[in-house]
């Protein structure tokens, strides 16, 4: 088996800038996309916030656009996914869903982070038609408008902070009647006028027509009572789950499965491997901070394959 230089595993925009610099400098990289090439971004409509686009870009142009710019500089996509990885063999040792296996002398680690959904009827194809698991991404286009958020922690409540800045009116649906998040983001979140909360309420349906989303249907478990609510947008801040399942027990990760990185740099605990993107930070989560990590990541590979061939 040929050993690379240094495999990419996952596309979006973390793995892609990766890609784009690695190819650049001559690494010949290949980036494993896994099943949803460009990540995350290829699930939201209008992009606002990456810079260079002054009048905004589709999520799934702007990731066709990176992956097309690293085609230029040679570079091999396979669309599969790795579900093992010996980290303590070197070269490393990778194994895909497809069968095939690789060996690297480095790797980038950007697969990602999935925002966790409830499960509902049509939730999923209603993203980007009033469904939302992004208030930073999508926040703006609910102007005036009425939204709903679930969920109790730091990140619904967040959201629910961050849309009181263009929506009209923000309801907060918890489970509970207590939330999880932190005192001065329940203080905040108290002291806003904007926001008012709906406890012990379970979201079990969402009402839609040919425009997208037009209201929920809410299950509240202390009296039984089901209503329907208005709303303009669903926004699900129930968390988010990096996907570092296959990467267990081979490098640190934190309590909540995100790759540890030290600190300024994108290196793991393993030496050689790197890791940018959605998968170790779970503080910023934007396409802008992703794509600036894919750079380090691989400038910091580049310059460990050099030391590795000086010795
Ligand atoms: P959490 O796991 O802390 O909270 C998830 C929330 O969603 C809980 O309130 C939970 O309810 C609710 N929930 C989960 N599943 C369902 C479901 N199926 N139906 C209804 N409600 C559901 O996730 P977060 O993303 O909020 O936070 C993750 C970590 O990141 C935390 O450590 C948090 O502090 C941190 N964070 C920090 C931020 C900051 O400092 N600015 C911002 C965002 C996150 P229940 O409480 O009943 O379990």
């Amino acid at each position: 088996m040929e050993t690379k230089q240094v495999i990419i595993i996952g596309s979006g925009p973390a793995g892609y800038t990766a890609a784009l610099y690695s190819a650049r400098a001559g690494l010949k990289p290949i980036v494993i996309e896994g099943h949803e090439p460009g990540g995350q971004l290829t699930t939201t409509t209008d992009v606002e916030n990456f810079p260079g686009f002054p009048e905004g870009i589709q999520g799934p142009e702007l990731m066709s656009n990176m992956k097309n710019q690293v085609k230029k500089f040679g570079t091999e996509f396979l669309s599969t996914k790795v579900i093992d990885v010996n980290l303590s063999q070197r070269p490393f040792h990778l194994k895909c869903e497809n069968g095939q296996e690789f060996l690297a002398e480095s790797l980038i680690i950007s697969t990602g982070a999935s925002a966790k959904y409830l499960g509902l009827a049509n939730e999923m194809q209603l993203i980007g038609k009033g469904v939302s698991a992004c208030a930073t991404c999508d926040g703006f286009f609910y102007r005036n408008k009425v939204v709903h958020v679930v969920g109790g922690g730091d990140t619904a409540l967040e959201e629910a902070n961050f849309l009181t800045r263009f929506a009209s009116k923000v309801y907060l649906v918890h489970r509970r009647d207590s939330f999880r998040a932190s005192k001065p983001m329940q203080d905040r979140t108290f002291n806003n006028p904007k926001i008012e909360i709906i406890w012990n309420t379970d979201v079990k349906e969402i009402l839609f027509n040919e425009h997208g989303v037009t209201g929920i249907r809410v299950h509240n478990n202390l009296t039984n009572e089901m209503t329907e609510r208005s709303t303009d947008g669903f926004f699900l801040g129930i968390g988010h789950e990096p996907n570092t399942k296959f990467l267990k027990g081979q490098l640190a990760l934190d309590e909540h499965g995100y790759i540890k990185t030290a600190g300024t740099h994108p290196d793991t605990s393993v030496p050689g491997v790197f890791a940018c993107g959605d998968v170790q930070d779970p503080y910023y989560r934007q396409a802008i901070s992703a794509a600036g990590s894919g750079c380090q990541a691989a400038i910091r590979a580049e310059r460990y394959l050099e030391a590795l061939h000086d010795k």
